[in-house]
């Protein structure tokens, strides 16, 4: 049976990072490349980080019933193909979905086993930081993530797991306790420390954790549940 896992993150918090690591460690997990109709950034390449298609493109898309999952992300179309589910499924695999908090909410809604993990940076400076650090973007860019992160943290609490990406190599570590726990479980051979490590990222386990977090977004951020 294919477990998928969503990973979603306001932009800056290291998700990429996160995922590329999980991607090159753990066995037998497919990673669903998305369609999107935004322009490719930097090195982007097609059919690789993402299928760069147009609008029209993904309209036919969308009649002939292809997406799993879409939404409008930044004014661009955003998709997750059925055809990855499938082709994972066939190969006896688990799935990999980088998403946002739209479309994690349609895949729960459809597929409600999915496992779905949200990372929050440590604080907001932190996430200014790590944007600057990137140097992808321009000041008008950063500001307008910097925005946006506001209101994607307020879904906080809509995921089963919440990871606080400070340390890389233990964010690693966690993120990989969490996939790894929730396939043994699925397989009826729990694993009491790595379900342990993952469970420190449940709500109930990490809410009094997160309370400085969400106060460096401001109130709207904090009052999110
Ligand atoms: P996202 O995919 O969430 O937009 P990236 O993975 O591109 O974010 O990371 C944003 C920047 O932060 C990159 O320069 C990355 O190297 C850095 N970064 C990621 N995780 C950490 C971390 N735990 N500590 C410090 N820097 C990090
Ligand atoms: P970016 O343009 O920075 O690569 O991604 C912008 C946002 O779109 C990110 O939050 C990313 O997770 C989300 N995203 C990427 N692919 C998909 C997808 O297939 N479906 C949905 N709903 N969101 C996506």
């Amino acid at each position: 049976m294919t477990t998928i896992f969503i990973i979603s993150a306001p932009s800056g918090s290291g998700k990429s990072t996160l995922v590329n690591v999980v991607r090159c460690t753990l066995p037998n997990l497919e990673f669903s490349i998305s369609y999107t109709t935004r322009e490719p950034r930097g090195a982007e390449k097609n059919g690789c980080e993402y299928f760069f298609i147009t609008r029209e493109q993904f309209e036919e898309m969308i009649r002939d019933d292809e997406f799993l999952e879409r939404a409008n992300v930044f004014g661009n179309y955003y998709g997750t193909a059925k055809r990855f589910l499938n082709k994972a499924a066939a190969d006896g695999k688990d799935l990999l979905l980088d998403i946002d908090v739209q479309g994690a909410q349609q895949i729960k809604a459809k597929l409600p086993e999915a496992v779905s993990v949200f990372i929050l940076p440590p604080n907001r400076a932190e996430l200014e930081r790590r944007l600057r650090e990137r140097s992808q973007d321009s000041e008008e860019v950063i500001q307008k993530r910097l925005k946006a992160a506001g209101r994607e943290i307020e879904n906080y609490w809509k995921y089963d797991y919440i990871l606080v990406n400070d340390r890389l190599e233990d964010s690693v570590d966690t993120l990989n306790a969490i996939l790894l726990s929730e396939r043994l479980r699925r397989n009826g051979r729990a694993d009491a420390s790595l379900s342990a490590r993952a469970d420190s990222c449940r709500l109930e386990q990490i809410r009094e954790r997160i309370q400085p977090i969400l106060r460096s977004f401001g109130d709207t951020a904090a009052s999110g549940q």
